[in-house]
């Protein structure tokens, strides 16, 4: 989408569409989130506080695969992952496998900002967040109510979780001409207990530095052995590629290792790009002072 160096958000619910899945609601909340965020891209806001924003509101909406959306594992228990990363500085924060924490996105930030690590797993990231003082679950089974059905899948679709993805995640350029993205999930369906994905790993479904932001979805074990979120900072670093090139030769990668999914990217000069090789992903953007624009397919 064309560039114009004016402020920019972009949000993603997850690639991967059900035919015989409804999903006005999940693209409906894309407009009202990124309704919100433009005012406050014009407002000044950074980026980085921006997509934690975004982020965490689609976490505690239920309408997606993250936060209180996600699904148990197979050991019946709900394991969050998330990361985040501002480009100016090259900041990062991150938790993987970490169970009833609110916003596992709001404990990323606090890893980045409170720690002098990137990432925290498990208990000891557990630990973290009541030591922050962050919210947990105390009812997992009255708080979280899975966006996604995952009893009547079987076989193939059982075990990859091939086809009903709903990670969420964001990118901004804000007015100072900063760069981030955030990415959180409960991750893949019926994955196996402590199974970690790419949501949380920096480089993978993650990056942001001085040229461009990425936050990515789709089968993690793919976009881990594709490091697809660097790929397209490295392809534009070290190959000149522009954005639109550089995101769809990643998700081209991720396609010929065997997966699918799709990213969300914004470079320096306002440029987005949301390639992806899935049947379909929920995805908008919005400009300072314009209207969002969300699509599905
Ligand atoms: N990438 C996520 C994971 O593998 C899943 C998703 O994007 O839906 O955990």
């Amino acid at each position: 989408m064309s560039s114009s160096g004016i402020p920019v958000l972009a949000v993603h619910g997850g690639a991967g569409v059900r035919p015989d899945h409804d999903y006005a609601e999940a693209c409906a909340f894309l407009g009202e989130i990124l309704s919100r965020g433009a005012s406050a891209l014009g407002e000044g806001r950074p980026a980085l506080d921006l997509v934690v924003e975004m982020v965490e509101a689609m976490e505690a909406s239920g309408l997606y695969v993250a936060g209180k959306g996600s699904s148990p594992n197979r050991a019946g228990e709900v394991e969050l992952d998330a990361s985040l990363m501002s480009g100016h500085d090259r900041q990062s924060g991150a938790v993987a496998a970490v169970r009833n924490v609110v916003s596992p996105v709001r404990l990323a930030l606090a890893v980045l900002r409170e720690s002098p690590h990137v990432m925290l797993a498990g208990a000891g990231a557990e630990a973290f967040a009541d030591a922050r003082g962050l919210p947990r679950v105390t009812d997992p089974g009255a708080y979280y109510a899975p966006a996604v059905d995952a009893t009547g899948l079987a076989g193939a679709r059982a075990s990859a979780g091939a086809l009903d993805h709903g990670t969420v995640g964001a990118v901004a350029l804000d007015v100072a001409g900063r760069l981030a993205a955030a990415t959180s999930t409960g991750g893949t369906l019926n994955k196996l207990w402590g199974r970690v994905g790419d949501t949380p790993l920096v480089g993978a479904a993650t990056w942001a530095d001085d040229r461009v932001a990425v936050s990515c979805t789709g089968q993690g074990e793919y976009f881990i052995r594709a490091a697809a979120a660097h790929d397209v900072a490295a392809r534009m670093a070290y190959a000149g590629e522009g954005l639109e090139r550089a995101a769809a030769a990643a998700i081209h990668t991720v396609g010929d290792l065997g997966g699918n999914g799709g990213l969300i990217a914004v470079d320096r000069a306002g440029n987005v790009a949301m390639p992806f090789n899935s049947a379909g992903m929920k995805r908008g953007m919005v400009r300072a002072g314009g209207e969002p624009v969300v699509e599905l397919y």
